[in-house]
């Protein structure tokens, strides 16, 4: 974490200096409804930026105490290392290490008993851990974040999205294209509607969202007619992986999925509450929470469960559906929808939160790209593209998964097991293997033999590194902020990046000297060199052979009101064994490479370290001069 650039500021470096309140009224850049774990992240990112206008609007009355999604992907923890708060989930979290398998004994069907046990995330998959966090907490920092940016974004609570209007597509270049008719229930203006005017506005609504409705899109799909409930519960059992994350097949009352939760002592019980009817919804069966307790001790047989306290408690069926797009129209989207207000699926898979975030993160940079005027609005278009087809692989993967949870233990034998098929989705659960198309933003695989362990489209997949400056082991990926800036990683070839002859060096020369470089054309007058394309080079090197004063200017820069030296932007790989990056990312050592990433940590492109001109001619594609 790097602070006091402009100047020594006593007191947590975590809250930033606030910026002044240019505008208060009913005009706003960006409105966002509602504040789920979709709404909460584009709300996070975009109160970094003091030059937008924000606001999040929410019905209820205050902040999620209680209750919905639990599981956080590795994908999303290397997210939340961007906002810089996974450390704080992962003190706080239960990780996930192991997971059990239960199935009735052959002998005496009636008893489950443990058939297997595996590692839950893979190794070397990401350097972050799977953990299990309640949605609440994950909201508050989210929420924290928000305050402690320079806008000081608060939600507003106790206002309800009634409708919205826009001005005719094409004509949008006003300040605030679409009117948003909210209306409100805070203490003392119940019933009193307020008109909000927006460039743009999210709806972030949840599943029965009320945008989606205003800009005519649906939810498409099917229901697998199958009920489940689930209930957080502090009980006193004899079971003996109640802290381990288990999956129980009994062999004629259901299953049962056991997710230990933070604290010690809480866990989540997913219970199958069996098929319905083609017409039936679960709420007809008036299913309660002790009928939930009672199968939850009929699966668990011989073992018991004896809830003390039942802390939250909720019933589903399983469906999946999807919107076809994810925003109001092709051409100039002014709308867009993320999270479930764009695609449903069962829980149990972990998957409802992640991918939420994940659709908030992935428009959060784009809009704030294109509200700074660092994008063309043609940018807005990827968002719909790019994470309707994460969407749509999510439903896919979801039918099958449902499926063999609910799968008699019987029936499973012929196909792959829970076990295995538990194996086989590993990635997908991670998070990590989203793969973005070719686009601008995604550029040609070309080059991708020079760092085939960065796949081009893929989340750029951290490595252990040595920051030359100080010596400090630690991760390459975690250089990347919340910040709407590009990340350029630039691999030495081996050659001494001290020499002006290396190919390093001459990168450096091109982009600190040629009126071509998108790093200079990129920023603003009166800018930090690295305001919006931030150079960090990786060498080869042992970090004891090389002098940060001999390196090239532009990896050393002046930077903010002092012209402070920024020290941290290079690295040398990591000698230890099994940690050299080089190695672990198969890097072409000879050649060297420039790995393009995009604010979201994406790899956006692979060109080799001289073909400046493929530099150029990206960034000519991916923003405005
Ligand atoms: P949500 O979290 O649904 O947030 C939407 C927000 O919008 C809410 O705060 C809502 O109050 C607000 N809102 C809605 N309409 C309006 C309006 N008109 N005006 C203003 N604000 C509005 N996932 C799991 O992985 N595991 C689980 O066990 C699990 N259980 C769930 C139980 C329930 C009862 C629900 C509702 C969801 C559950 N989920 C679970 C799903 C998971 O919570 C969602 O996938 C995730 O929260 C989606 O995030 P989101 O931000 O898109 O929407």
């Amino acid at each position: 974490m790097q602070y006091h650039l402009d100047g020594y500021r006593p007191g947590d470096p975590r809250i930033r200096a606030a910026c002044a309140r240019e505008h208060e009224g009913e005009t706003v850049d960006v409105l966002i409804v509602g504040c789920g774990p979709a709404g909460l992240t584009l709300a996070a990112y975009l109160a970094g930026f003091p030059t937008i206008r924000t606001r999040i609007v929410e019905r209820k009355s205050g902040p999620l105490e209680r209750g919905q999604a639990d599981g956080v992907s590795c994908r999303s923890m290397e997210m939340f290392q961007t906002f810089g708060f996974a450390g704080r989930v992962i003190e706080e979290a239960y990780g996930v290490n192991e997971a059990t398998f239960w199935k009735p004994d052959p002998d005496e069907p009636a008893r489950i008993i443990r058939t297997g046990r595996v590692r839950d995330v893979e190794d070397g998959l990401s350097e972050m851990p799977h953990v299990i966090l309640n949605q609440a907490r994950v909201h508050d920092l989210y929420l924290e974040t928000m305050r402690n940016a320079p806008t000081r974004l608060e939600p507003d609570y106790g206002r309800r999205f009634v409708s919205l209007k826009r001005s005719a597509p094409g004509s949008g270049s006003g300040s605030g294209p679409v009117t948003v008719t909210l209306e409100r229930s805070d203490p003392g203006h119940e019933g009193e509607t307020e008109t909000v005017r927006a460039r743009y506005v999210v709806g972030c609504d949840g599943a029965r969202s009320g945008v989606r409705g205003a800009i005519d899109l649906s939810l498409k799909g099917d229901s697998a007619n199958q009920a489940w409930g689930v209930m957080d519960v502090l009980a006193r059992t004899d079971f003996p992986d109640i802290r381990f994350k288990s999956l129980i097949q009994s062999a004629a009352e259901g299953s049962i999925l056991v997710i230990p939760r933070e604290g010690g002592y809480l866990v989540r019980l997913y219970v199958e509450l069996g098929s319905l009817a083609a017409d039936e919804r679960v709420r007809d069966r008036a299913v309660t929470s002790d009928d939930l307790i009672a199968a939850a001790n009929r699966i668990f047989a011989p073992y018991s469960i004896d809830v003390q306290e039942l802390v939250w408690w909720s019933v589903y069926e399983i469906g999946q559906r999807l919107t076809d797009r994810f925003d109001d129209d092709a051409d100039d989207p002014r709308v867009f929808i993320a999270g479930d207000a764009c695609h449903t699926h069962s829980p149990k898979a972990g998957q409802g939160m992640n991918v939420s975030m994940g659709d908030g993160f992935n428009l959060g940079w784009k809009l704030a790209s294109v509200l700074t005027g660092r994008a063309d609005p043609v940018l807005l278009h990827t968002y719909s593209t790019e994470r309707q087809a994460v969407a749509q692989g999510l439903i896919n993967f979801d039918r099958a998964w449902a499926k063999s949870m609910s799968a008699a233990p019987k029936a499973m034998d012929a196909a792959p097991t829970l076990q295995e098929r538990f194996i086989e989705h590993g990635r997908y659960t991670a998070g990590v293997s989203v793969q973005y198309a070719p686009s601008a933003l995604t550029g040609a695989a070309t080059y991708q033999h020079l760092a085939p362990g960065f796949p081009i489209g893929m989340r750029f997949h951290s490595a252990p590194v040595i920051r030359l400056a100080d010596g400090k082991p630690m991760h390459l990926g975690h250089v990347v902020e919340a910040d709407g800036r590009w990340r350029v990683f630039a691999f030495g070839d081996g050659a001494d990046p001290a020499d002006p002859a290396s190919a390093l060096a001459r990168l450096c020369a091109f982009l600190s000297d040629a009126p071509a470089s998108p790093i200079r054309r990129h920023a603003r007058d009166g800018e930090d060199i690295d305001a919006v394309i931030d150079l960090r080079a990786v060498v080869q090197q042992n970090h004891h052979t090389l002098c940060l004063t001999d390196l090239p200017a532009l990896l050393r820069p002046a930077k903010g009101h002092h012209g402070l030296t920024d020290s941290e932007k290079v690295f040398c790989r990591d000698g230890a064994a099994g940690r050299d990056i080089f190695d672990l990312r198969a890097i072409d050592r000879d050649a060297g490479c420039m790995v393009i990433v995009r604010p979201d940590q994406y790899v956006a492109h692979i060109l080799p370290l001289d073909d400046h001109d493929g530099l150029q001619t990206f960034f000519d594609g991916a923003l405005s001069p």
